[in-house]
């Protein structure tokens, strides 16, 4: 499934290449998926805004969790293992994508209120990565519901997203402020 161009840990020789490397994988691994919405927009661009977002709040000093961004919807939404994730990128980058991984064997509800409850004990970079998903996840939404979501089910995921931000709050003020603003939209558009 790899092409070629993919290199393992050992063989990738500094940071901008270790960014590119994140970005082709997810590329690869995500390929034909679409988020939800009426707009069609490929998963790829949830990705790079995430990237995007967690290299505006770290000014671009952070190069593993910029590819820790890249790839952290793998493991739950890919085939892709942590072993494989472990070969290509090593464990720092595994550790962080695993600290915003589900546990897709259980049920959504479920795995909504583990979220909510790890939210204060993730690290200073996960809680980054994961306000950064949540951020863009909440404005896509907002911006481009899907038809299958009614608007109270809208409300309620974004104020479910509010509630892990919330215990993640600290490390990311300028992505949090981001935030509060993207709940105001949403409430706007959602709330009856
Ligand atoms: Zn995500």
């Amino acid at each position: 499934m790899i092409s070629a161009l993919s290199h393992r840990k050992d063989e990738i020789v500094n940071e901008l290449e270790l960014i590119c490397q994140a970005a082709l994988f997810a590329a690869q691994r995500h390929q034909g998926q679409k988020r939800r919405g009426e707009m069609d927009t490929p998963y790829l661009n949830h990705l790079a805004e995430v990237a995007a977002y967690a290299a505006l709040e770290t000014k671009g000093c952070d190069a593993a969790l910029i590819a820790a961004c890249w790839l952290h919807d793998t493991i739950e939404d890919t085939a892709t293992t942590r072993q494989e994730l472990e070969e290509y990128f090593g464990s720092e980058i595994t550790g962080l994508v695993l600290e915003a991984t589900d546990d897709m064997n259980l049920p959504e509800a479920e795995r909504r209120r583990i979220q909510e409850d790890e939210a204060p004990h993730k690290s200073t970079r996960a809680k980054i990565l994961k306000i950064a998903d949540k951020l863009s996840n909440v404005r896509k939404m907002t911006e481009d519901p899907s038809a299958a979501w009614s608007p109270q089910q809208c409300l309620d995921y974004a104020e479910w997203a509010e509630r892990v931000v919330s215990g993640l709050r600290g490390k990311a003020p300028v992505l949090e402020a981001k935030f509060d603003t993207a709940m105001t939209l949403a409430r706007r558009r959602f709330a009856p």
